[in-house]
């Protein structure tokens, strides 16, 4: 059931059956001339039939329409090669179009998964069900590239795109000056924090979406319209807990590296997760696997800020270092719960070399 939230541009909740997520908000405009949806759902059953009967209720006519998608992940664009048409101009960023058009599948993710001592195995086993996998777009159609700056009009709107790497490399904003509208994607979201990870040596995904709230919180915005949840009214207050969170998150991974050196998932093991589980192991492994990529999110911005380093170290000896620390672990697990039997972790990372992080003095 769309609703209007101004006039003219309707929000659609689009299911995500399974998600903690709920529901993908798309939006659609309409206008005399052209339509605009913007995010469009997962390639799943669910989610199209959510559009089309939302589209039907509003009398939207796809063939006279443009869809606009503001980041790759599934749930926003794994519907597009349902819907688009042949007259559909398909707006998307340009440095996600390569991305995609250079993906080789989750191998290369997977591996670094392993360096960053995540056990393959088991990462390889949960990725068949990764809704990127399963829901994801079949083919990608042509797509219309936008660049920071570029103008989207649609009826009385007049947007502008607003480059806000972070939460992805090259997610895409939509914002509108005279209405004072922030269409935000997974860029800013109420309740949940939008996850932050890091899995390509060499990026900083923190440092990026840090600057991009910066970016964002310069305009003036009296409404965003976000991806998920709901609306958000003062954008700049909104900003200040994203960016206290991460201060938070950043002390917390110095924190635990005071422990010693060690991987990022054993620091994601140790960071405050909000998550319904008892422990660390009781984590799904998708879970363990978002934990893990935010922790390396996290140490690679301290990295680049001088305050830890990271050493290469062979197999034997991080599992030389895992064994001291499990048996610290087990030792503390015991004295907690007065039973020290049966807790160790049986999987192993297989890669040859991990990386470890350390505090610099
Ligand atoms: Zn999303």
């Amino acid at each position: 059931m769309p609703e209007e939230i101004f006039p003219d541009l309707y929000r659609l909740k689009i299911p995500l059956p399974e998600s903690p997520l709920k529901y993908l908000n798309s939006y659609i405009l309409k206008s005399p001339d052209r339509n605009l949806i913007i995010d469009t759902g997962l390639n799943r059953r669910e989610c199209l039939e959510a559009m089309q009967a939302g589209l039907a209720e509003l009398s939207v006519d796809l063939e006279r329409s443009d869809i606009f998608i503001t980041h790759l992940h599934a749930d926003h664009f794994g519907l597009v090669n349902k819907l688009a048409r042949a007259s559909n101009r398909i707006y998307f960023s340009r440095p996600e179009k390569e991305l995609i058009e250079s993906w080789e599948g989750f191998d290369a993710m997977i591996a670094y998964a392993g360096k960053n001592g995540f056990p393959e195995d088991r990462l390889r086993t949960a990725l068949e069900k990764h809704p990127g996998n399963k829901y994801g777009s079949q083919w990608i159609p042509e797509l219309s590239l936008l660049d920071d700056g570029d103008p989207i009009a649609c009826g009385r709107y007049r947007f502008r795109c607003v480059t806000t790497p972070g939460h992805t490399l090259g997610h895409l904003c939509l914002y509108e000056a005279e209405q004072k509208i922030l269409i935000a994607g997974d860029h800013i979201l109420d309740d949940i924090t939008p996850n932050i990870q890091c899995w390509t040596d060499g990026q900083n995904p923190l440092k990026w979406y840090l600057a991009s709230l910066d970016k964002t919180a310069a305009l003036e915005v009296e409404r965003v319209l976000p991806g998920h949840r709901r609306l958000i009214g003062d954008h700049r207050a909104r900003i200040g807990e994203l960016k206290r969170h991460h201060a938070n998150r950043l002390d917390e991974a110095l924190a635990i590296l005071a422990n010693g050196p060690m991987t990022a998932f054993e620091t994601a093991a140790q960071m405050t997760w909000d998550i319904k589980c008892d422990t660390w192991d009781d984590f799904p492994v998708m879970q363990q696997w978002f934990a893990t990529g935010e922790a390396i999110s996290h140490l690679r911005y301290l990295e680049e800020e001088g305050k830890v380093t990271r050493e290469e170290v062979g197999r034997a000896e991080a599992r030389r270092a895992e064994i001291g620390r499990e048996k610290v672990g087990r030792d503390r697990r015991a004295r907690r719960s007065g039973n020290g039997k049966g807790e160790g972790r049986k999987e192993r990372g297989e890669g040859s070399k991990k990386i470890r992080y350390q505090l610099v003095h």
